[in-house]
């Protein structure tokens, strides 16, 4: 079987068509979804109805997305985030509204697989950035492959003879073969919000027969997404931070 996984979309419609479309028809069977569908961008209804669309293996929320239905008060957001999320919350319909609330939190199960996590199989909302974290979450949780999101920055940490490494993909492509015996955290990047300094939004196929993750990234319309933004009465940085990739 093979996967398509997308995370941090952001209510970026731009880019999570550019995605959808960057994948060859037949190019996956199954799609999972690792949080944050919305926050941040313009277009909430049009991408949760696009990824729904796709009909999602599994997905679970992330904390956008939990602030966005009303479940997290956001009082730990910064000012514009929470601003865009009160701007996300009007303008979704209450289907959407009901969907995303309906979300089920981390970490999930897929196909007696692999894992799905926002932050960490351990906590929602943590971020896992560095390698002494990552040995943490190995220690404490069960799971030999977790796909995981939060940060925005594509990447996987691995455990081999209990040390951990971060491997950050090279651009604009990279495949990373499974090794048997080696447990992974891997990160596929933002669809919606990339900030590792490359504004192409980011996702990853997985194939779980021949255990193999490929890390793409594919350009979209930054500046439709940026005039979208401004009309919507978003934070002008939340746009301009979309062409660095920051
Ligand atoms: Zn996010």
């Amino acid at each position: 079987m093979r996967y398509l996984v997308l995370s941090d979309l952001h209510s970026n419609h731009e880019a999570t068509r550019a995605v959808v479309g960057a994948v060859p028809p037949g190019g996956f069977e199954g799609v999972v979804v690792l949080g944050d569908w919305v926050g941040y961008g313009a277009s909430p209804n049009e991408v949760v109805d696009l990824v729904r669309k796709l009909q999602p293996c599994a997905a679970i929320r992330g904390n956008h997305d939990k602030v966005v239905a009303g479940i997290d008060s956001g009082e730990e957001f910064n000012r514009i985030a929470r601003e865009a999320a009160l701007i996300n919350r009007r303008l979704l319909s209450r289907e959407n509204l009901g969907f995303l609330e309906a979300l089920p939190r981390g970490p999930l199960r897929v196909a007696d697989s692999f894992h799905i996590a926002h932050g960490t199989p351990l906590d929602e909302d943590e971020y896992l950035v560095e390698a002494w974290e990552a040995a943490a979450v190995f220690e404490a949780a069960e799971f030999s492959l977790c796909f995981f999101g939060h940060t925005h920055l594509p990447g996987a940490f691995v455990l081999r003879n209990g040390k951990v490494t971060l491997l950050q993909p090279e651009r604009p492509q990279a495949i990373l073969n499974l090794e048997p015996g080696a447990r992974y955290l891997i990160n596929p990047g933002s669809v919606g919000q990339p900030r590792d300094q490359d504004p192409r939004a980011a996702y990853a196929l997985y194939d779980a027969q021949s255990r193999q993750v490929v890390f793409q990234r594919v350009p979209y319309a930054v500046h439709e997404t940026r005039s979208r933004m401004l009309e919507a009465g978003l934070p002008a940085i939340l746009g301009e931070r979309l062409q660095f990739g920051i």
